[in-house]
């Protein structure tokens, strides 16, 4: 049983509705370039990395689930829209999104899928100026912006 089990990662939702604990190392850390992980992060690319389908467990609430292909699912929370999950239906196996890792850092992914629909702007992001987000904000906003996301903690 899951509860019995200390678990080597946790993650959830931005709001917190649909929490989740992994109870062994995530594995082939990557990240994706297809169209429909664009779409279905709204970004240029999505980051995964999965465990056997018993190593993972829905904690609080259920993700929803839409079926991109007949052979995935992908899970999201129904009530903020994160991007949580990946599965191929025919493997024994489920990936989280590495943003929604409570520890994000912990993964480094190791590959990049589906390359031939690598988004132009992708390969200068690292190139672009940066701003600190005080430098980015106005100073009256900041108190405003304080933030009503649930913590990276259950
Ligand atoms: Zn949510
Ligand atoms: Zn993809």
């Amino acid at each position: 049983m899951a509860a019995d089990r200390t678990p080597v990662m946790t993650g959830g939702c931005q709001c917190g509705a649909v929490r989740y604990a992994l109870y062994s190392e995530p594995t082939e850390p990557s990240i994706c370039h297809c169209r429909m992980c664009q779409k279905a992060f709204g970004n240029y690319f999505a980051p995964f990395a999965g465990v056997p389908m018993a190593d993972l467990a829905w904690t609080r609430g259920k993700p929803g689930i839409f079926h991109s292909s007949e052979l995935v699912e992908r899970g999201f929370c129904r009530d903020c829209g994160t991007p949580l999950s990946f599965r191929y239906v025919n493997r024994d196996r489920i990936s989280v999104s590495i943003g929604s890792l409570d520890e994000p850092a912990r993964i480094r992914p190791d590959i990049q899928h589906s390359i031939e629909s690598r988004l132009p702007a992708f390969l200068e992001l690292h190139t672009l100026p940066g701003q600190t987000t005080k430098e980015s904000i106005p100073a009256e906003w900041l108190p405003k912006l304080a933030s009503r996301q649930h913590p990276d903690h259950d």
